[in-house]
């Protein structure tokens, strides 16, 4: 049997009941003869926290330090979870994400990973023992400083692990049963998928769907590594995320369905850029003065500039977390590009219909603006790709928008109802 790579949310090792009945699952995968690693999440809510104390100390905290106070919410689980393994009468040695060679470049809140030198992980499997890593952390090859990959980055550790590992799997155990045709905390009658392409899974987590974070499966992808979503709260089958399907995922050779499913994100925001002069050049100074700040945009919209003024709007949302980062570089340019003013909005919702079949189906759109139509919702951007649709509404209407959606693509299952087995939500 081989190696492989189990990671558990946050979700799952909430308490010590959590860790210890996680500790169980881990020794049960080690006595089935598997070479076994962990990568673990801080416990519950803990980044979170961290987060709020931090910016009670300073509004925008620096990013070195906060790299280095929110990595301590891993470190109290992993040492907690080698120690209830030890309990179980077997071995296990925790390490952080420095000790295990994850080494990523300096952007700090979000690096990336450039090299994964597991060699002490190695050691210490041939040892005998279970390896418990600390997810969503490395360390920078330049200035050795302890970096974080960004919220949900503790996925992208497991799946960079198992590709340095050569693992025959990357298990992501969470709290719902695998991926689901929606968010089952907003559609109960979302449906479990048993398997779902990279390229399809990939639009999915980057349209909101945080079951799993994109790096992760674009890593995944990369490298082809079959991913197994699934509870850490009960037994069953989850999802299989990978090229094709096998026999052994559950999953019927059939043709893909034209719809995977709904996503939402509520964690953009919406800056407008008023009165911009239409001539060459100004879209250029405003997205280079936002680039220069190390902010990922997503959505961008320009609209026809009125004929009587020349000025036109330019919209674009971003996370949140980067609002005022955004706002403090363009006002610092204001006079240079010559724009009105700038309105910025944390009231919105992304809700994104995501599948590899749309892109032959021509009603697609049409039904969906339908749906959001009937449900009495309007849309304020609208961005396409060939297996996407994303539209931005008001954030008081996003559940009842993605219901609205899943019900009219026929995606709402006629059986049980989806299980949220823990977790906040938060
Ligand atoms: P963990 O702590 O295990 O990393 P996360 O909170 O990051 O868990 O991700 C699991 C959550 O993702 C679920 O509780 C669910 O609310 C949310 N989610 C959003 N979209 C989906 C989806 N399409 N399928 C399953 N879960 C989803
Ligand atoms: N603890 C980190 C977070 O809450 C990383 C993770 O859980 O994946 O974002
Ligand atoms: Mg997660």
């Amino acid at each position: 049997m081989g190696l492989v790579v189990q990671k558990y949310g946050g979700s799952s090792v909430a308490d010590a009941e959590g860790i210890k009945r996680v500790a169980k699952r881990i020794v049960d995968a080690k006595r089935n003869g598997h070479q076994v690693v962990v990568v673990v999440s801080a416990m519950g809510d803990t980044t979170d926290e961290l987060i709020d104390l931090a910016e009670q100390v300073s509004p925008i905290p620096a990013g070195r330090e906060f790299d280095m106070l929110l990595t301590a919410g891993e470190r109290i689980s992993m040492a907690l979870l080698a120690m209830a393994i030890k309990n179980l009468g077997h071995e296990a040695q925790s390490f952080t994400g420095s000790q295990a060679g994850v080494i990523t470049d300096s952007v700090h809140n979000k690096a990336r990973i450039i090299d994964v030198t597991p060699g002490r992980i190695r050691t210490a499997l041939d040892e005998g023992n279970i390896a418990i890593v600390a997810g969503f952390q490395g360390v920078s090859q330049d200035k050795k400083d302890i970096t974080t990959l960004g919220r949900g980055g503790s996925d992208t550790t497991a799946v960079a692990l198992a590709a340095a590992l050569d693992a025959e799997v990357c298990e992501i155990y969470t709290d719902v049963d695998g991926v689901f045709t929606a968010d089952p905390r907003v559609v109960k009658k979302a449906r479990k998928i048993d398997w779902i392409s990279f390229e399809d899974m990939l639009e999915l987590a980057s349209s909101g769907s945080k079951v799993l974070l994109h790096r992760c499966v674009e890593y995944a992808r990369r490298y082809n590594i079959p991913i197994h979503v699934r509870s850490s709260f009960s037994g069953l089958r989850g999802t299989w995320v990978s090229n094709e399907p096998h026999a052994e995922q559950g999953a019927r050779k059939v043709e893909q369905a034209i719809i995977s499913g709904v996503a939402h994100d509520t964690s953009e925001a919406k800056i407008t850029v008023v009165g911009v002069p239409d001539k060459p050049g100004e879209a250029a100074a405003i997205f280079r003065a936002i680039a220069d700040n190390e902010i990922n945009l997503d959505m961008v919209v320009q609209n026809v500039s009125a004929a009587s003024t020349g000025l036109t709007d330019i919209s674009f949302t971003l996370p949140k977390t980067e609002g005022r980062k955004a706002i403090d570089a363009l006002e610092k340019t204001k006079s240079a590009i010559g724009f009105e003013s700038l309105r910025y909005d944390d009231q919105i919702a992304k809700i994104s219909l995501v599948g590899a079949g749309m892109k032959t189906n021509p009603g697609v759109t049409a039904s969906f603006f339908e749906a959001l139509s009937d449900a009495g919702v309007n849309i304020e951007l609208i961005s396409t790709s060939e297996i996407r649709i994303s539209v931005v509404t008001r954030a008081d209407d996003v559940k009842e928008a993605v219901r609205a959606v899943h019900t009219a693509f026929g995606l709402d299952s006629d059986s049980a109802e989806a299980v949220v087995y823990g977790g906040t939500g938060r």
